[in-house]
Parts: structure tokens; sequence; C-alpha cells
């Protein structure tokens, strides 16, 4: 999928645990713009201990949303680097409808636009189970899966040679809450990026080769020489 203009932002909507992650890493490498993960960016501010980081942490571990206007300001910085200057592949945000329309009339001061939005769908229990499995890397933030995605050396990440953890709210508890916020606050969006016929919805309860060959064919992406299929 060849973005034309300044600005031109690919959205992936889904739950947490739907993979979005996961698949966002490589199809930003064939997009060729980069990944920018609201939650990614969230943890890094908590690890250098900012002003936001210490603001985000107590709602990130109880499963809540960080305050729009907190969230708003970090993305569109992000959005205002150089290497996203033709676009980026938006994983995690928006996550509201005050998040996208900020994000609306952002793009449209620069002549941009949400591009296309594409909807991960999986099933509520199925994001359960795999929220409870998951492992992280400290190091490069790539996700594994204890038994449907296992790294090759226990709690060592197969691409940066990192340290993998159990994020605090990937706990069962926590997991609901989180589940139930995205089903209230942000399942909305799916509605209007399908209204503006810009939606395209893939089925996320697959394995992840299966996924990602749909993500491809709903973005019009051929295979790139040198890119992972
Ligand atoms: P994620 O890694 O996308 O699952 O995000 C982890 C946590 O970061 C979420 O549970 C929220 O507390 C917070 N977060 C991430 N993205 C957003 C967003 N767009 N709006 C509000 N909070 C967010």
């Amino acid at each position: 999928m060849a973005l034309h203009a300044h600005d031109e932002v690919v959205l992936l909507l889904g739950a947490p645990g739907a993979g979005k992650g996961t698949q966002a890493r490589v199809l930003a490498g064939l997009l060729g713009i980069p990944h920018v993960a609201s939650g990614d960016l969230l943890r890094e501010h908590r690890q250098r201990g900012s002003d936001l980081g210490r603001a985000a942490q107590v709602i990130m571990d109880r499963g809540d949303l960080v305050p729009d206007d907190l969230v708003v300001e970090m993305i569109l910085e992000r959005l205002s680097r150089p290497d996203a200057e033709r676009g980026a592949l938006l994983d995690g945000f928006p996550r509201t409808l005050a998040q996208a329309e900020a994000l609306d009339s952002r793009l449209a001061e620069r002549g941009g636009r949400v591009r296309a939005a594409v909807y991960v769908d999986v099933p509520t229990d199925v994001l359960i189970e795999r929220l409870a499995g998951r492992w992280m890397c400290r190091s490069c933030q790539a996700s594994f899966h204890q038994r449907f995605n296992p790294p090759a050396r226990a709690r060592v990440c197969d691409g940066c040679g990192g340290e993998l953890y159990q994020r605090p709210d990937d706990r069962p508890e926590v997991v609901a809450n989180r589940v139930n916020v995205y089903l209230r606050d942000t399942l909305p969006l799916v509605e209007r990026y399908q209204s503006r016929g810009i939606l395209r919805r893939v089925d996320g309860n697959r394995p992840i080769e299966t996924v990602r060959t749909s993500l491809r064919e709903a973005l019009g992406l051929t295979e790139v020489a040198g890119m992972p299929a």
C-alpha cells in the first residue's frame, strides 16, 4: 500500500491481546513507516521516570486509560519527528473518540489523513488466555507467548537477547478490566472508520503467520525482497 501524502497514517485497531504489536513490527517495515505504539511509549516514560511516566504508572497497572490530553500530547510529539514525516503505523492509539478527533485534526492541519484502519478481531475468551501467557522483552518490547509463540530460550528474547518479563497489567484481574475498558471506550471507533469506508477487518483468531498474510492483503502489500513474509 503506497502512502502518497505527507502524514498518512495507518491504524491497527483491536483489543489488548489481539496481536497488534506482534504484527505491527513487520507491517511497519513493509510500509516503510515507523511503528508507533502508545503503550510502548508510555512504558518507556515509566522506565525513564518522566512526569508522564509517573502520572501513568498507577493508571496503567489498574488497566485503565491514561487521560486523553496526556496521551494525545505524547503521540503528536512522536508524529512530529522527522522519521514520521510520511506517516506512521499507530498501534494502541486512538483508544477513545476524543483521541480519534485530536488525531484527525492534527493530520488535517498538515494535509494528511488516516489512510486505513485495520481491525484485528479476536473473541474475548481468547484475549484473556493470550494475555495471561504473554512475555515481553524489556529491551525491544517484542512479545512472546508461553504456548502460542514461545521464545527459543526461556526468558530470553529471540530478537535482541533481552530479558523477558510478564507485564504487571497482564495479571488476570487487570486483564479483565483492560478488556472491559476496550469494549466500552475503544470498540466504538471501529464503527467510526467503517462509516468512512476505510476499515478492513481481519480475523485475528488464527496462527500468527496466517493473520500476517491477511493483514498484508488487507493493506495491499505484496512481498518485498529481503523482508519477512
Ligand atoms: P498497551 O501496551 O497498548 O496494552 O497499553 C498498556 C496501557 O497503556 C493501557 O492499558 C493504558 O493504561 C495505557 N495506554 C496505552 N495506549 C493508550 C491510549 N491510547 N490511551 C490511553 N491509555 C493508553
